[in-house]
């Protein structure tokens, strides 16, 4: 943990590689000059131009921290400045070790606590290295469980805290959680959460100021009176922003500015963990020739909505598409030409659905679409797009094919009419495949009750092209 006061300290302790070229040389013209009070104002104008970049962050310390502001962080570091002596003009300090000389002596950081947090910071380290992703688990993919995972595998490093993550607008599964709190209503918002900046402003809040669910959460426990720090949460996108708050709450041993140095190393672990799970489901779980989901997708998600559907009292279609006489293609034009067929298929089919159903590859040529809130009737219309026309996919030039046409049979179900568990709902749907089948391909067969089926065909093609 560093906090810094001295000019030169600053000098080396800004990121200043992030200034637009023109400030940096004005402030390498000052260095040159030898002149304290140019070099300030140069100084000045620096940090004003990274802070309205977002690279420093206004630390707002209020309640009971008892420190003096302002302090900036380096965005992206745990790195904390004291720009207060650009400001005031008064003499600084050269080094923090010299302080005793000071008339009024910065509060000092090199307590117990903030060794506690260099030793936080190198545990997190070694856990970076920890295999403890979940792999496979397309829940590890949603917000929600996955920062709820990370906080509860963080607690157990760093027992001494509490952690609670706060996500902007997400609602979803949030009770169920261990480490996380629902959004915060606006009329019940403490003081500093309406009047900060998102993504700019960190804060050590009094207890009082803490969320009720904070609260509530805490008196749940033998917490003693906390000190705390809720710093933002960043999106694993990298230069997203702020998705939510961490809210870090410790016992009165802990100094303030340590505890929000600790605070913001745990939010960018967080983030980070967030990026790699999100690249290891995104490996595990896409089908490497189409880019397209994958089986094992299929196999967990598929009940995930089945579940949500159930609880919502939505409907949810289950549609399974088969290739026709695809064989055929490999045998005449070879395997290479078969498997660009794939890709352009499974693009093609991707861009006519909405982006909230999944579109996965479960077989050789065979996909499975997952459609959320979707009945029969509203099935039925997405089917009648799908076959109307063949799939043509244009090969490349040097294969000598041309464009091929390509069309599939499909079998559909309907969530909650075809049956109530996700086994039940695959069968009936490969039935209602095996039916488009045999009843000639390029169809579609729907399930109706009674083990009857409706049978969607395409547009009888026009005249002139027959
Ligand atoms: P039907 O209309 O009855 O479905 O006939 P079909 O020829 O599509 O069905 P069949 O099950 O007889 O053959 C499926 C073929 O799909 C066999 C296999 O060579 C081909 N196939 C499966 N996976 C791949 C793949 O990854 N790439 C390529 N090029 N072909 C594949
Ligand atoms: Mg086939
Ligand atoms: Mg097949």
């Amino acid at each position: 943990m560093a906090r810094t006061t001295n000019i030169q300290e600053l000098l080396q302790q800004m990121p200043l590689e992030r200034l637009a070229a023109v400030t940096r040389q004005k402030l390498d013209t000052a260095r040159g000059l030898d002149d304290e009070a140019e070099l300030r104002s140069a100084l000045r104008e620096a940090a004003g131009e990274l802070l309205r970049a977002g690279d420093l962050i206004r630390v707002a310390v209020e309640g009971n921290s008892g420190l003096r502001g302002p302090l900036f962080l380096v965005r992206g570091t745990s790195q904390l400045l004291d720009l207060g002596s650009l400001t005031t003009g008064k003499p600084v300090a050269p080094t923090m070790e010299s302080q005793t000389a000071q008339p009024e002596p910065e509060v000092s950081v090199a307590t117990p606590s903030s060794e506690a947090a260099d030793q936080v910071g190198s545990l997190l380290e070694a856990m970076e290295r920890a295999q403890d992703l979940a792999v496979g688990d397309p829940r590890a993919g949603e917000p929600t469980v996955l920062v709820d995972r990370i906080l509860t595998l963080l607690q157990s490093y760093v027992p001494g805290v509490v952690l609670f993550a706060q996500l902007n607008g997400d609602t979803h599964e949030v009770e169920l959680a261990r480490n996380l709190v629902p959004p915060t209503a606006p009329e019940a918002m403490p003081f500093w959460m309406r009047h900060r900046r998102p993504g700019q402003s960190l804060w050590i809040p009094e207890p009082a100021e803490l969320p009720t669910s904070v609260r509530q959460r805490l008196e749940g426990g033998r917490n003693r009176e906390p000190v705390s720090a809720v710093v933002p949460l960043w999106s694993p996108i990298q230069g997203a922003d702020e998705v939510g708050l961490l809210y870090v709450l410790a016992g009165g041993d802990w100094a303030s500015p340590a505890l929000l140095t600790l605070a913001h190393r745990l939010s960018s672990f967080v983030s980070r963990r967030w990026r790699c799970q999100r690249d290891v489901n995104r490996r595990v779980l896409t089908d490497s020739l189409t880019g397209i989901h994958n089986r094992a997708f299929f196999d967990t998600q598929f009940p995930l909505e089945l579940e949500r559907a159930r609880r919502g009292s939505f409907p949810l279609t289950l549609v399974i598409g088969d290739l026709d006489r695809f064989k055929s293609i490999n045998d005449t034009h070879g395997h290479q030409c078969g498997d660009l067929v794939l890709r352009e298929v499974a693009r093609q089919v991707q861009s006519m659905l909405r982006r909230i159903d999944f579109v996965c590859r479960i077989g050789g040529e065979e996909f499975a679409f997952i459609l959320p809130f979707t009945s029969s009737e509203e099935t039925r219309e997405v089917l009648a797009r799908m076959i109307g026309r063949p799939f043509r996919v244009a090969l490349p030039p040097e294969l000598g094919v041309g464009v091929l046409g390509v069309t599939m049979s499909y079998g559909a179900v309907t969530f909650p009419d075809a049956g109530a568990s996700a086994g039940e709902l695959h069968r009936k749907a490969d039935s209602m495949l095996y039916q488009a089948k045999e009843l000639g391909r390029n169809r579609c067969c729907l399930w109706f009750p009674d083990g009857r089926h409706q049978q969607l065909l395409p547009a009888p093609p026009p005249a002139a092209e027959a």
